[in-house]
């Protein structure tokens, strides 16, 4: 598989005294140094504060593999479903674009399109407790509603599952 070389863009600034600030915008880190710095320092510092943005990253993400996302799925049952219903299996696919999850009731089979993957962890939290609810609940009436109702950020979760689709429009 092709990755793309990361990309750091370190922006000197003769306002800046002592401060320095590092974030992302796509798949590019700019780096915001003050112009005295020495270029010893400064790499120094673009160093510790790349880590930084990295590891919380890594924090915010929800799970990256299959084994993982199963056993959130667990989780989730336990603490949203009391337990009632346990999947078949979990599985990232990419074949799925039109839609974040599916679940089939027949033999309780969930996958998420892996689109979610880069998303934060309390979105896919939100899409795979939506699949569960439906192993209780086939359509999305007052039952199903009473239980995704009880994931406490799922107005966030989807506010930003719909900014994203207004984005791929
Ligand atoms: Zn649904």
């Amino acid at each position: 598989m092709d990755t793309p070389e990361p990309v750091i863009e370190v922006r000197r600034s003769a306002r800046r005294r002592r401060t320095v600030q590092a974030r992302r915008e796509g798949e590019r880190t700019i780096v915001m140094i003050p112009q005295a710095m020495s270029e010893e320092e400064a790499e120094r510092t673009v160093r510790e504060l790349v880590a930084k943005l990295d590891a919380r990253v890594a924090r915010r993400r929800g799970p990256q593999g299959d084994v993982e996302l199963e056993r959130r799925a667990v989780e989730l049952a336990d603490r949203y479903l009391d337990g009632s219903v346990r999947p078949f299996s979990v599985r990232w696919v990419s074949n799925q674009n039109k839609r974040w999850g599916s679940c089939s009731t027949a033999d309780r089979r969930i996958r998420l399109s892996d689109r979610l993957r880069q998303m934060p962890g309390y979105v896919v939290d939100y899409v795979l407790l939506h699949e569960l609810a439906h192993l209780l609940h086939a359509d999305h009436g007052p039952a199903f509603r009473e239980l995704v109702n009880r994931y406490e950020k799922k107005e966030r979760a989807e506010g930003y599952l719909e900014a994203v689709e207004q984005l791929q429009r």
